[in-house]
């Protein structure tokens, strides 16, 4: 079986707690539920560096939302420390990252020119907690480096919580039978996907069948606001500036424990 091009290793983290064990066929599980028709990683490694199968490597991954051709999804268990579920860490163990370079050795056997970058370094992202192609680039030179945790300040502040549940168009698929499938209206499907009456959909397209996560950004934003209109208020208002000050510097300290 020929395999087709590919581009990209992608590096993730499950978003697990490093005091608990989860497995390949938990994974399997949780991306089921979402949609997906199995674990979106090829590759998972578990904190004592054992190395689990998850998609067969022929088959098209789902680990980065709208983008996962020509890419193979290598995950670590671990990326969460236990009270903070807001940022996410390197937290990959000695064994882990003997195996990590292993795995994504052999990978890159089979396709040289493939990059290996992180989850992060394709969307919006923490995962996987550390900069994946400056380790990489010093693994190839030899260099024994520990590894970096990922400066979160840097980063946007968005968890992985997963990715998007997606779903790809194989021969005969119709609107219908896709929001069938998962549960969901033919009129979300095509808005999920900006699809127009009439388009038509092709084995291999990748659609999204959940509505996108998004909303941390919308959020955002929204906090956004308000903080520029309590700006405005506080110009306008100088009288009440006491009061005025307070609700601003409630929205601020909000903005800055996103
Ligand atoms: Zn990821």
């Amino acid at each position: 079986m020929s395999m087709s091009r590919i581009s990209h290793v992608v590096v993730h983290y499950s978003w697990t707690r490093t005091d608990q064990r989860v497995d390949a066929a938990t994974i399997d599980r949780w991306h089921r539920q979402r949609g997906f028709r199995m674990i979106g990683y090829h590759l998972y490694i578990r904190a004592d560096g054992t190395v689990e199968q998850g998609r067969p490597l022929d088959m098209v991954g789902a680990g980065v939302g709208g983008q996962n051709s020509g890419k193979w999804h290598v995950c670590y268990e671990g990326g969460q420390i236990p009270g903070d579920t807001r940022n996410g860490h390197d937290t990959r163990t000695p064994e882990q990252i003997a195996a990590l370079i292993r795995v994504i050795g052999e990978l890159l056997d089979k396709q040289p020119h493939a990059k290996v970058v992180g989850h992060r370094d394709l969307a919006a992202t923490q995962c996987p907690g550390f900069d994946v192609p400056a380790w990489w680039a010093s693994v190839e030179k030899g260099e024994t480096v520990d590894p970096k945790p990922g400066d979160p300040d840097a980063l946007p502040r968005t968890p992985d919580v997963g990715e998007d549940a997606e779903h790809v168009v194989e021969r005969g698929d119709t609107l219908w039978r896709i929001a069938a499938e998962h549960g969901v209206t033919v009129q979300n499907l095509m808005a999920w996907n900006g699809l127009k009456d009439g388009q038509t959909i092709h084995p291999g397209d990748v659609l999204r069948v959940g509505p996108s996560r998004d909303a941390g950004d919308a959020l955002a934003a929204l906090i956004s606001d308000i903080r520029d209109m309590l700006d405005r208020v506080e110009a306008d208002m100088p009288g009440d500036r006491n009061k005025v000050d307070l609700a601003a510097k409630s929205a601020h300290a909000h903005l800055s424990n996103q």
